[in-house]
């Protein structure tokens, strides 16, 4: 495969977006993006250092009384302008996502950039419905009200998995509450968070509302975690990078949002349709080569229908076409590098000693060889306390394991630290409604795996971290609220004043 895809002229003058303009880091180091299909480098650049967070953060705190001071009218105008910039320059951002990722370029076109672009129009709506829950006389002699008022400059990390919508789903609720942000994204894919900034100028959103400092988390991720003038850091990515992350905020006693990492159970009983359970399994683990936070990971099938359903996934699994992902046929690309690939196979090697490897386990030979690409992968076998069933392996790998009871099945189903996302198969309402209740994650499928929209919040329980990315809900997240309590009397000396002075 040829390198089909420049991006060195866009980004020739840096890959940091300060400000509102983009311009070189100063770090002193220099990174690369590179094409996780072919390996080639898309684009080197000096990535971000303590000094350029400084500078965002600076540009962030300037531009901070404006942006907190208009109305969630002239707030909602701009979003929507965002909106329709996003939408002229929808191909170009999901040719670059797919330069990036290796993401296959079906699933940028249909999945990330309209995604991206529904969010950016619902936040634009649900700027002007930032409320405050009660107002009204709570003691007779005074009047309360709520006010919801932005947090500040916010520090948010994203992964690479869906680089463009993590960058969505962290601007697009901070900005829309008032705040302003520097966004760090992965420093292996920052080329759509510096577009989207970039569209977000275009679009009349104030320079410095949103800047973008590409750079490795342990120098840039930590300044800006840390940085004094950051109130509040978003953090999405994995679990332990999420308890680092943790522990410096907690040093400047910042907000805190944590949206880890998942090992989404699916949970199919006996009365399930098997057709689409089989293919909601395949399409639930295979969506973005498995590198997706909600995938699913761990089948657990009641023993009527476990033989047919490890033998139709390995069948549908075969039927999946690895390839390049510039090709609108292709299904499943390269994972995000070379290096994670060897993670991944490393993971099923393991395995080996203790499961079956039904169908996959190996990268695909011949033409796909140079890039980062490993085949569809079906264990079974493996013992409930094995890392194949308990750990993230962020790739394209299905565990399924049988069980008889219900009991049994659910109790399989919650056994691992994560509660990010789960789905429950059945046709039985009283067989899901006790799922849904039981199963301790943030988002529970029924008969379906891996749709979102933007009205619903996205968000773990326990080692999946807590707050919500989407929804008015996250507005939870980028907002404080302030009671305001007002003297109705006009007395000076007043009756509850009693409790210090006595009778005087
Ligand atoms: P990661 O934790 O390695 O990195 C995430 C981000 O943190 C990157 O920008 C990285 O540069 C930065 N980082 C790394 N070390 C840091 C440090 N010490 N201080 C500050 N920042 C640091 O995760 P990844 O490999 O990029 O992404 C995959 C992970 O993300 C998976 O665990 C996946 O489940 C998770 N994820 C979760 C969600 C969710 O909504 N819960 C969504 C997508 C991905």
């Amino acid at each position: 495969m040829a390198q089909r895809f420049d991006v060195t002229e866009r980004f020739a003058d840096g890959a940091q977006y300060i400000g509102g303009r983009l311009r070189a880091g100063t770090s002193g180091r220099r990174h690369a993006v590179v094409d996780p299909a072919t390996g080639a480098e898309l684009l080197g650049y000096e990535p971000a250092g303590p000094a350029d967070v400084d500078a965002a953060v600076t540009a962030a705190r300037r531009a901070l009384p404006g942006w907190a001071g208009a109305t969630p009218g002239e707030r909602a105008g701009a979003l929507h302008r965002f909106a329709d910039v996003l939408a002229e320059r929808a191909g170009d951002l999901a040719r670059t996502e797919t330069a990036q990722c290796g993401k296959p370029i079906r699933l940028s076109t249909e999945f990330d950039v309209p995604g991206t672009i529904d969010n950016t129009s619902f936040f634009a709506g649900a700027a002007r419905h930032l409320e405050g829950r009660s107002a009204g006389e709570y003691s007779a002699d005074h009047t309360s009200y709520v006010r919801r008022e932005p947090i500040g400059v916010v520090g948010s990390i994203a992964p690479w998995n869906y680089p463009l919508q993590m960058a969505a789903w962290k601007v697009l609720p901070a900005i829309a509450a008032g705040n302003t942000i520097v966004l760090k994204p992965s420093e292996l894919t920052p080329l759509t968070s510096l577009m989207f900034a970039q569209a977000a100028s275009d679009a009349g959103v104030p320079d410095g509302v949103v800047n973008v400092v590409s750079g490795a988390g342990e120098d840039a991720g930590e300044h800006l975690v840390g940085h004094p003038s950051v109130a509040m850091t978003s953090f999405t990515g994995s679990t332990p990078v999420g308890r680092r992350v943790a522990e410096i905020a907690t040093r400047t006693v910042k907000r805190l949002h944590l949206e880890l990492g998942g090992k989404a159970p699916f949970l199919v009983f006996d009365d399930a349709d098997l057709e689409a359970a089989v293919h909601g399994a395949v399409a639930g683990s295979l969506i973005n080569a498995g590198q997706d936070c909600t995938a699913a990971t761990r089948a657990y099938v009641q023993r009527p229908l476990y033989e047919a359903f490890v033998a139709g996934v390995a069948d549908l699994m075969t039927t999946v076409r690895p390839g390049d992902p510039f090709d609108p046929a292709t299904d499943l690309g390269p994972l995000i590098s070379h290096a994670h690939r060897d993670r991944v196979a490393d993971f099923v090697d393991r395995a080996r000693s203790y499961a079956t490897v039904v169908t996959g386990g190996a990268a695909p030979a011949g033409a796909l060889a140079e890039g980062a690409y490993y085949l569809p992968t079906l264990l079974t076998g493996a013992p409930q306390d094995s890392e194949a069933v308990q750990r993230e392996i962020f790739g394209p790998v299905l565990v399924v394991l049988p069980f008889d009871g219900d009991d049994e099945g659910l109790a399989l189903a919650g056994d691992t630290p994560y509660g990010l996302a789960a789905s429950v198969w059945s046709r039985d309402v009283y067989r899901t409604g006790r799922a849904t209740r039981e199963l301790r994650a943030g988002c529970v499928w029924v008969n379906d795996h891996i749709p979102i929209v933007s009205e619903m919040p996205h968000g773990g329980y326990r080692a999946s971290g807590y707050g919500k990315d989407m929804s008015a809900y996250s507005f939870e997240e980028y907002t404080q609220v302030k009671h305001v309590m007002s003297d109705n009397t006009a007395v000076a000396r007043k009756d509850w004043h009693r409790t210090v002075f006595g009778g005087r």
